[in-house]
């Protein structure tokens, strides 16, 4: 099955349970390019971390939440693109569904990808010469972007693994910069960042 149509199955599936529909009409910015970080107790707790591109938002999952310790890489699995608007999404997935458990919004922001010139990083700020910066980061497996979010700030990469952890594994690294925090931990930030609740006040909504 491909990813759309894996997709497809599992929003269908959320219809048909009349599981209160949380995605808003698609609302892609021309100017901008989105992210967002849902924390997500499914079976196991793990961050989605989603990068707009090309109408979709690219995804991989941090199990143990990204840091802006540069000194911590992070394992980052490469999961299903998602559509644009599941950014919004923050709630439960109903027992017996793809990913059944508890999402909240735990980041969200804008940003832009990073090119190195002569050892200096400089943002491509515009979306249309982003999407393609991305492109080739995609086929070179390194991207390199700049977060403005309401947790997370500053430059990070991705980049693919030569091999350990498997094919869909990356590691989620922060490069050293003015927001570098030794020590940060994800779980120190609980709450999200769109409604200041909780997974247990989510859960129990
Ligand atoms: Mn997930």
């Amino acid at each position: 099955m491909t990813t759309s149509a894996r997709l497809k199955t599992y929003f269908e599936k959320r219809n048909e349970n009349k599981t209160p529909e949380p995605f808003s009409s698609d609302d892609v910015d021309p100017n901008h390019l989105v992210f967002v970080i849902q924390k997500h107790q499914a079976t196991a707790l793990h961050y989605d971390f989603r990068l707009e591109f090309d109408g979709v938002m690219l995804s991989w999952a941090v199990p143990k939440g990204p840091t802006l310790d540069p000194s911590m890489k992070r394992l980052a699995m490469k999961t299903e693109e998602h559509p644009l608007d599941y950014r919004h999404f923050e709630g439960k997935i109903p027992e017996g569904q793809y990913g059944a458990g508890t999402v909240t919004i735990w980041d969200y922001g804008t940003y832009w990808p990073e090119v190195e010139e002569n050892g200096v990083r400089k943002q491509i700020r515009s979306k249309k010469e982003a999407e393609e910066v991305l492109k080739v980061g995609l086929e070179k497996g390194e991207l390199k972007f700049f977060l403005e979010g309401k947790k997370l700030k500053g430059s990070f990469a991705l980049v693919k693994t030569k091999g350990f952890g498997g094919r869909n594994a990356w590691l989620l690294i922060k490069h050293k910069d003015e927001y570098t925090k030794e020590g940060f931990d994800a779980k120190d930030f609980p709450l999200s960042a769109k409604t200041q609740k909780s997974l247990e006040d989510l859960a129990a909504d």
